[in-house]
């Protein structure tokens, strides 16, 4: 099968990391082709996956745009769609991974006659986007996609709320490899003396830097737990959030935690940065559509805490394979961090459940399987 991949960005946020799973298998006969150049570009190269930077023009319109914004950004989008139009021509099936890409695959489709496959990686709600960016998205997969993937039950409902057509859409998980997040004690031991955090009970927290991943309630939370709590921040400022940055960094000066939190920016090394950790922290304001961290920290048999909200609520049961908290409250947070810290056997029995169960539930082969079946029967449909 022949699949053109579409994707607005070129950089590895969650919904690109799992696009390249999901284009290794294709990459034989696909393109995976990027509105904007940088390392997810490399990072597909890395993984021998054909990539084409298709425009490298900024597309003037947000998460957050009106009309009016949207509407201008159509005439810049022309000669793009004619070059998506023109390739799409050598390929079986459009895979459009994020809105913009959406929104040129629907068009490329249209006048390509090549199915249209829409990966909805968002909760397409008022908390995340403008109405005109919800309408735009579900009017755009109502009628030209042939078939919706969303990442989650939360993601799904959502956009029937926001008026989707229910008969296109199916869930599938994002797949992990787990092998990938199998570590040998002695280089646990190793990062960990490299980040000078021995002998500390150290708290991960592995997103972009963005407000709504709410960072600064880890903060505010190790605050209120014991001494020996120190935190690490993986992750960078993806999409321009840099007074949220300076933010950060005041409000660790404030509390006096200078000496507790550890900003490492983007890493490629999650796996082992994981394993040196006590517990993971997923502490999402807004509902997390699906949340990969929860489930890398899984695999890495460790315990995981995450907002209760959105797609994390499919992922941990609370008690059984994991911890859930209200979004927003550093305080239950911080009871969370007291408890693992202290009770350390229930703990390490709820990590231990969490990585079984997660190896069999998001093993990337099974997910594969599903996304090829789907994909066959879309192709199936389009040729009759
Ligand atoms: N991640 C990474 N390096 C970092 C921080 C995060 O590779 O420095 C990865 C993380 O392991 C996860 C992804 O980025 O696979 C984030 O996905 P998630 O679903 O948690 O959030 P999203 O970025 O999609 O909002």
């Amino acid at each position: 099968m022949k699949i053109l991949f579409l994707d607005q960005s070129g950089k590895p946020g969650g919904a690109e990391l799992c696009l390249l799973d999901i284009a290794k298998p294709y990459r034989h006969d696909a393109l995976v082709g990027l509105f904007a150049d940088g390392s997810f570009k490399h990072l597909l190269q890395q993984n021998s996956i054909p990539v084409e930077v298709l425009t490298t023009q900024a597309i003037q319109v947000r998460k957050e745009s009106s009309l009016i914004q949207g509407l201008k950004s159509l005439g810049q989008l022309t000669p793009l769609i004619t070059k998506v139009v023109k390739k799409a021509h050598e390929y079986d099936l459009i895979y459009a991974n994020t809105q913009k890409a959406l929104v040129v695959g629907a068009i490329a489709s249209f006048l390509s006659h090549r199915p249209l496959v829409y990966h909805l990686h968002d909760i397409l709600s008022p908390e995340h986007f403008s109405q005109t960016n919800i309408h735009i998205a579900v009017n755009l997969a109502n009628n030209f996609a042939s078939l919706i993937i969303a990442n989650s039950q939360a993601s799904k409902a959502a956009f029937m709320q926001a008026g989707g057509r229910p008969n296109i859409i199916e869930v599938v998980y994002n797949g992990f490899e787990p092998k990938i997040y199998q570590n040998h004690q002695s280089d646990i031991n190793k990062l960990q003396q490299h980040l000078g955090l021995q002998g500390k009970f150290i708290v991960g927290h592995f997103s972009r830097l963005a407000p709504w991943k709410g960072q600064h309630i880890l903060i505010a939370a190790l605050a209120q737990s014991l001494q020996e709590v120190t935190a690490i921040l993986v992750g960078d400022a993806l999409f321009g959030e840099q007074d949220y940055v300076q933010q950060l960094h005041q409000q660790v000066t404030e509390l006096g935690l200078e000496n507790r939190v550890k900003f490492l920016g983007f890493r490629s090394d999650i796996p082992q940065l994981m394993a040196a950790c006590d517990l993971v922290a997923h502490t999402s304001t807004s509902p997390e559509p699906f949340g990969r961290v929860i489930v890398e920290a899984m695999l890495c048999g460790k315990p995981v805490v995450a907002a209760k909200a959105g797609g994390a609520m499919e992922l941990i049961e609370h008690g059984l394979n994991g911890f859930l908290v209200t979004p927003g409250e550093p305080q239950e947070l911080a009871q969370v961090i007291t408890t693992c810290l202290q009770e350390t056997e229930i703990t390490a029995s709820i990590a231990n459940n969490a990585s079984i169960t997660a190896s069999e539930r998001f093993d990337i082969a099974t997910i594969n399987q599903q996304i090829a079946q789907l994909l066959k029967s879309v192709l199936d449909i389009s040729r009759n």
